[in-house]
């Protein structure tokens, strides 16, 4: 037997479900061990968020290069690459301290399975006192047909780590990761083509999403494919051929690349996990209730692992959560509301909770702002309302810099104010915040700058 050694909490995965559980534990005063058995910052660091949203960085400086008459220069797809790989491996390692500041033993092994409140690894077996944590992640989905071999036929890990954008792609798949890989590689000069088999991009969003993300694809030359699947796929001569099939027929692409972006499959298999008592559905996903506890009291489950969404942010919620808890806290997770962003040009944001009520909404174009003009990006906020209470219960901002303004309309639907009380929130004059200030007093009857107004009742 190996290492063998027992602290207060044993948390599996150094990702975004992981890693801020062993942060407030340890400000609970208990003391912490993190297995890893790949890179600290899991998925997000290294392979998606970060990297990826300082690729699209690069991708609209290079757009603005091209757009503005007065810009001269150019962007190395290459440099860029290794660029976006540094400042991923900088968050990565500020992970590490983090974790070093608060007396955290990070274990860098692989988890095989648990009993009890133990976790196994390859090389030894931690046991939580006060319980364990599942923060595993998910990894990226694969298709039958579309044989993977890591060099043509890659996934988002495999893309980060190229040396140069290809010189043409397909990219499977275009929910906000293929999307955003699209946009990215079309601005940094690859010849893209994105294949999706529902009938447009981002189906998870509203069609207002939807088709401003295909205006912004084509215009960059993205080829895009909808109702159209993979039938195929071979390598020939170092390309690899593929066959896509649609209403109206067959077509054959031959790229450099192809990038499966599919969704991803959970990474719940430890052995024992079952037979702890701890339930997975049929898609694989851990059950827990609000306090992130799952089927066995000392068992606990944050982030990809926990199901849908897939995103850091909630990960880092749930990873607080379950930390409370073990610390004894009576912390629960409920009406979570959680922003999706897409982080192309104009970025798109949405956030939602459900309602039975009546809503209405209204949808205004937002090009004439002062922001905008500076920009020379408009956009789009749709705000949808109850009728009776006048409660937000839906905005999409669609504009540059939406994701900054993410939490605001995240705030505003999950406290439930009304149009009119939000619409009494003062937003500096000028930025794209107006945007939403702008639906706000169009909602309450009274546009400021706009006169454009269309209602809807839904
Ligand atoms: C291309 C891409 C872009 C994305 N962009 C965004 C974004 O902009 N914003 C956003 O909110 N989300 C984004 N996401 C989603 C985000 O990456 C995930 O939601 C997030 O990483 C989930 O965190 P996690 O800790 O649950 O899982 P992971 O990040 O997957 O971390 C799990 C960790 O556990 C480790 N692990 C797994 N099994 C074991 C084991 N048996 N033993 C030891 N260690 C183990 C893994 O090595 C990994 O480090 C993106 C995802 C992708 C693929």
């Amino acid at each position: 037997m190996g290492d063998s050694r027992v602290f207060d909490v044993v948390i599996v995965g150094g990702g975004p479900g992981g890693y801020p559980t062993a942060v407030r534990a340890s400000q609970h005063g208990l003391s912490v061990a993190l297995i890893e058995r790949h890179k600290l910052g899991g998925e997000c660091t290294n392979y998606g968020c970060v990297p990826t949203k300082a690729l699209l960085r690069a991708a609209k400086l290079a757009r603005d290069l091209v757009r503005y008459a007065w810009a001269r220069g150019s962007v190395d797809g290459a440099s860029v690459l290794e660029w976006a790989r540094s400042v991923a491996d900088g968050v990565r390692l500020g992970v590490g301290r983090l974790l070093e500041h608060y007396g955290v033993t990070v274990i860098s092994d692989e988890a095989t399975g648990v009993d009890g409140n133990c976790v196994i690894t390859r090389g030894g077996r931690y046991c939580g006192r006060r319980g364990v944590i599942i923060a595993t992640g998910s990894e990226p989905r694969r298709l039958s047909n579309i044989p993977f071999d890591g060099v043509n036929v890659i996934d988002n890990r495999g893309l980060i780590s190229l040396e140069k954008p290809p010189e043409s792609i397909l990219i499977v798949g275009a929910g906000y990761v293929g999307v955003e890989f699209s946009y990215a590689l079309a601005s940094l000069g690859s010849n893209v083509h994105l294949v999706e088999i529902m009938d447009r991009p981002l189906p998870a969003l509203p069609r207002e999403a939807s088709l401003q993300a295909l205006r912004a694809l084509r215009s960059l030359g993205v080829r895009v494919f909808l109702s159209h699947k993979v039938v195929n796929a071979e390598l020939n001569k170092g390309k690899v051929v593929v066959t896509l099939e649609g209403r109206k027929g067959r077509e054959i692409v031959e790229v450099e690349k192809v990038l499966i972006a599919v969704g991803r499959t959970p990474n719940s298999n430890l052995k024992g996990l079952r037979e702890s008592g701890v339930k997975i559905d049929t898609r694989g996903f851990i059950e827990t209730d609000c306090h992130m506890r799952t089927g066995n009291p000392m068992i606990y489950a944050t982030g990809d692992v926990r199901g849908p969404p897939l995103l850091a942010h909630k990960a880092f919620v749930e990873a607080l959560i379950a930390a409370d808890n073990i610390a004894g806290y009576d912390a629960c997770l409920k009406d979570f509301v959680i922003p999706e962003v897409v982080y192309i040009r104009p970025e798109i944001v949405r956030v939602y909770r459900p309602t039975n009520c009546e809503s209405a909404s209204v949808r205004v174009r937002v090009d004439a702002l002062a922001r905008a003009r500076i920009e020379g990006e408009g956009g789009l906020v749709k705000l949808t309302y109850e009728k009776s209470t006048g409660r937000i219960v839906e905005l999409l901002m669609i504009f540059e810099g939406a994701s900054e303004v993410a939490g605001e309309a995240a705030a505003l639907v999950a406290n439930g104010l009304t149009i009119y009380e939000a619409a009494k929130i003062v937003h500096p004059h000028p930025t794209m915040s107006e945007a939403l200030w702008e639906a706000l007093h169009i909602a309450s009857g009274s546009p400021v700058h706009l006169v454009d107004v269309r209602r809807r009742a839904q």
